[in-house]
């Protein structure tokens, strides 16, 4: 999805119906923030709202997600297109999601097993050390491999302009954070909270 073309063309269209930004969200009962921010292609319109959305700004649902008006000849086409690109991200998203908790899991394990055979089999005190030393290695790799697998993974969302965004690693691994949220601050409008990890556009 080029979401850049496709905030170019709601803006485009939401002119030609002589909409303020204002007017198109009240329409639609949401903020006028998030208009906009789907028109400078920082996110695409959740797919609840792109019914009535292309309602109001007389366009197909393939016309906005192609992000120019489809013509017959091309309707199809673009439609199968479009349907591609919306699986192919959830699948993506998804695939690096359960990536991410394969590998803490498998880091998990050789970890505990290292330890515990440090600590438990006769050996040479430097092997002893050697070995704890790797498994300290190894759990620094595999949790940092399984956190850019998740934060790769979809998109972040902000609780109070409802902005998608990605986080940066750095904001990432600072976050505190439970299973599905994540503290981070929201590049729309500024605020510091819980975001929602999202995987999967529905
Ligand atoms: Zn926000």
């Amino acid at each position: 999805m080029d979401q850049i073309k496709i905030g170019k063309f709601i803006a485009k269209t939401r002119k030609e119906k002589d909409m303020t930004q204002k007017q198109l969200a009240d329409a639609l009962l949401i903020s006028d923030k998030t208009v906009s921010k789907w028109e400078c292609g920082k996110g695409l319109p959740e797919v609840s709202l792109m019914l009535p959305l292309c309602e109001v700004l007389d366009i197909s649902v393939n016309d906005l997600l192609t992000g120019e008006r489809v013509s017959d000849l091309d309707y199809k086409k673009k439609a199968e297109e479009n349907m591609m690109n919306l699986m192919q991200e959830n699948q993506r998203n998804k695939k690096n999601l359960t990536l991410s908790i394969i590998c803490g899991i498998v880091t998990i394990v050789a970890v505990c097993s290292l330890v515990v055979i440090a600590s438990y089999i006769e050996m040479h005190a430097a092997i002893r050390i050697a070995l704890i030393v790797f498994a300290i290695v190894v759990a620094a790799i595999g949790v940092g491999a399984a956190g850019v697998l998740e934060n790769d993974a979809g998109w972040w969302e902000c609780p109070h302009c409802k902005a998608e965004f990605k986080a940066s690693m750095k904001d990432y691994v600072k976050g505190y954070h439970t299973f599905t949220k994540r503290r981070l601050k929201c590049p729309e409008c500024g605020k510091t909270s819980m975001c929602k990890h999202k995987i999967v556009r529905k």
